[in-house]
Order: C-alpha cells, then structure tokens, then sequence
C-alpha cells in the first residue's frame, strides 16, 4: 500500500493534466494514474487550443507532462484504475495492474469513450479523413466534398453547422427514425441531397475516403466526412461510488466539478459536453481550485481544533 496521498487523478487528459498543475503549484501530492487511451488519439492534429493549435494529441500531453514535472509533488504512473472504495479522506484505489494506492480526494478526468464504430470502412478513416466536430477539424476540410453521416436528432444542426465550411455535402441518413416532414422541407429548401439507404462500405486509400457506397448500390464520391459518434462513459469505476450520471454517460456535478460523493470530483468530457480541449483543460483548473480549497479548509479547521485541546 502506498502512502496516503492529498488527491488522485484518475485520467491524463487535458482536464486532468490542468487539474494536476494547478495541484502541483497549490503544493499537494498528486498521483495522476493513466491508461493512456484518450478518445482523440486517432487523430493526427489538435485544433482550436491557443498557443498549440496543429499540435498532435501526444505532443500536447507531452508538453503538459514536461510543464507539471517542475513541481515534484506531481507524480504519474501508467495503469488503468479498475475499483475504488472508502469515502472522503481516504478512499482506496485498485489497478488492473495490482496496485492500491490511497487517496483524500479524488478527480475523475476519464473522458468518454467512443462505441464501436459499425459501419464498414469507417474506422479506417475515423481521424484521417472523418471527424466529429468542425470547430476541431472544419478548416481543414473546407470547400471539399463531404458526406455527412447523422440520425434524424443531428440531421438538421450538422447540416447548418457544416454550411459554414463548405456548401458541398451530402446526407447520409443511419437509423431507424426519419426526418420530420418540415426537416425534409428545410434541407430541400437548401437543395441538400439526403441518402436513406444505409451505408454498405466506406472506400478509402490510406485513410483518406474515395467514395461512399450503400446497400442499394448508390456511390457518391467524397473527399470528408463528419459523422455523429455514439459515446459511453470513459469509466465505470465512478459508478462504484456511487457518482451519478446522466443517460449520456456524463458525470453529474456542480460548477466546480464536485459530485453528490464528498471528496469526489469530475471534470473534462466526462462531466460536461463542451468536448473541446481548451474547455477540459478548463474544467480540470476549476476542480483543482475547488478540490485544493478544501484540503485547505479541512487542514485550517483541523489545526484549529488541535489548539483548543
Ligand atoms: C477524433 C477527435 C478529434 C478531436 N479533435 C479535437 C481538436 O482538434 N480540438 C479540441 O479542442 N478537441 C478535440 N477533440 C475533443 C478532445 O479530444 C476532448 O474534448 C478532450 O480530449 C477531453 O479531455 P479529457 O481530459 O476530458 O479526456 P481525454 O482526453 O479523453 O482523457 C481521458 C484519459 O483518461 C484515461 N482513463 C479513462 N479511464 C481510465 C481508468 N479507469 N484508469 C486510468 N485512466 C483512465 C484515458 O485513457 C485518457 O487518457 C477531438 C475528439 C475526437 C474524438
């Protein structure tokens, strides 16, 4: 067993790497434990983070981990944290590694995860030539020919969002449920194509897509694609005690990352839908700042009680 640390990070991300800088400099032991498995890893630039747009999601972290390694009460270690227990002051932590280690605090940065993706060809291309979010990659593929792959809840907002990079796009309808009747009237009114029949294959060279083809034999060239992921929760762990979260898999917290389990927190795309790297960075400040608080007040409370005895 490992001595009792101040706070456990569970997650290296941006939310959870912001979170142990600001720890670092607040002087508290941290341990941020990491599997090493963002959901970004797929791509090979990330955008929209002043000062490191264009950067790879590997760098970022790295650049990150170099920065925290100046304040020593910051340690790392490379596993996937499989159980937790106890309740604030001193929960307990359990690896697929074999090792416990005990905490007063604990952040959950885990992210989310990405379902399996079922349609055929496309993972081939998933962070090569298709994306999820045009503010994270819309630049780079403006003007082009794209094909947008949707259900009927992101037809509509997809379509206006990615009118502003490029007005070449085709819609793949996926799934059972249709378009309203006024949805349809809209798209058409922008004369924008819809395809109904599901998606046989998507063809690509290297991870750049070629065209689409679908079971009743329609071929569209493309040269992008955005589609809408299906996401879980990055963890099951927080579960175990007793954290809530919304149907989407989201951590249910307050503004400062605190969940209804004393001494728990969450922060980064597990706990909001912002997705984006600057807002889980963000959001990872804001827990440290509210997890280091009350180390202090606890710490103030208690020397005060040491000197009334
Ligand atoms: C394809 C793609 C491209 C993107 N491009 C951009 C972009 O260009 N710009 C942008 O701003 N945003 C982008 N995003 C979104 C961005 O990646 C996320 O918003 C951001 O990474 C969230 O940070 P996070 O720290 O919350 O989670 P993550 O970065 O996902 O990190 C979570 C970490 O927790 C670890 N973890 C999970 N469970 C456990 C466990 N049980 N034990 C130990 N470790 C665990 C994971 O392995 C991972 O390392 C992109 C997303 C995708 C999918």
């Amino acid at each position: 067993m490992e001595q009792l640390v101040d706070v456990i990070i569970i997650g290296g991300g941006p939310a959870g790497l912001n979170a142990a800088l600001i720890l670092g400099r607040s002087r508290k032991n941290v341990l941020v434990i990491d599997e090493e498995l963002p959901r970004n890893r797929v791509t090979k630039e990330s955008h929209g983070f002043l000062t490191r747009d264009g950067v790879t999601p590997a760098q970022f972290r790295q650049i990150a981990r170099e920065q925290i390694s100046v304040y020593p009460s910051v340690q790392f270690v490379k596993d996937t944290v499989i159980s937790a227990s106890g309740s604030d002051g001193n929960f307990e932590i359990v690896t697929a590694q074999g090792q416990t280690y005990t905490g007063k605090k604990i952040l959950f940065a885990v992210g989310m995860k990405d379902r399996p993706l079922t349609i055929s060809g496309l993972q081939e291309v998933y962070g090569k030539s298709a994306f999820v979010c045009p503010y994270c990659d819309g630049w780079e593929l403006r003007d082009q020919t794209l094909a947008l792959i949707v259900n009927s809840t992101t037809a509509l907002h997809l379509a206006k969002t990615i009118s502003g990079w490029s007005d070449q796009f085709t819609i793949f309808m996926q799934g059972a449920e249709e378009l309203t009747i006024e949805e349809q009237a809209e798209l058409a009114q922008h004369q924008i194509p819809i395809i109904y029949s599901p998606i046989q294959h998507i063809h690509s060279v290297e991870g750049m897509v070629q065209k689409i083809e679908c079971e009743d034999g329609t071929l569209i060239a493309c040269t992008g694609i955005f589609f809408t992921p299906e996401l879980i929760a990055g963890s099951d762990v927080p579960r175990m005690l007793g954290c809530e979260s919304a149907d989407t898999g989201m951590m249910i917290v307050d503004e400062f990352g605190k969940t209804i389990i004393p001494g728990v927190y969450s922060a980064g795309d597990s706990a909001s839908r912002k997705y984006q790297v600057v807002a889980a960075a963000s959001l990872g400040s804001m827990a440290g700042v509210s997890i280091n608080s009350e180390l202090l007040e606890e710490a103030w409370q208690s020397k005060a009680n040491l000197s009334l005895k």
